[in-house]
C-alpha cells in the first residue's frame, strides 16, 4: 500500500483549505422569501427547505 512519507503540516492543510473555500461562491434564492442563501441548505431567514418548514434545533430541545 502506498502511503505518504510524512504527515502534512497544519500550515500546509490550512493553505489548501483557504484557497478552496474562496472558490465557493454559489448563491441561490429562497423560493419562499426571495432572500439569498447557499444552495442545498435550509433558508436562514424563514427556515424553509424544499417547501417544507424545517424546525430549528433550539425549539426541539425546549419540548423535552
Ligand atoms: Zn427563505
Amino acid at each position: 500500500m502506498a502511503n505518504p512519507k510524512r504527515k502534512h503540516s497544519k500550515s500546509r492543510t490550512a493553505k489548501r483549505r483557504s484557497t478552496k473555500k474562496l472558490k465557493i461562491q454559489n448563491l441561490s434564492v429562497c423560493p419562499n422569501c426571495n432572500s439569498i442563501k447557499p444552495p442545498h441548505v435550509m433558508c436562514p431567514v424563514c427556515h424553509y427547505y424544499k417547501g417544507n418548514l424545517v424546525i430549528p434545533v433550539k425549539e426541539k430541545s425546549k419540548e423535552k
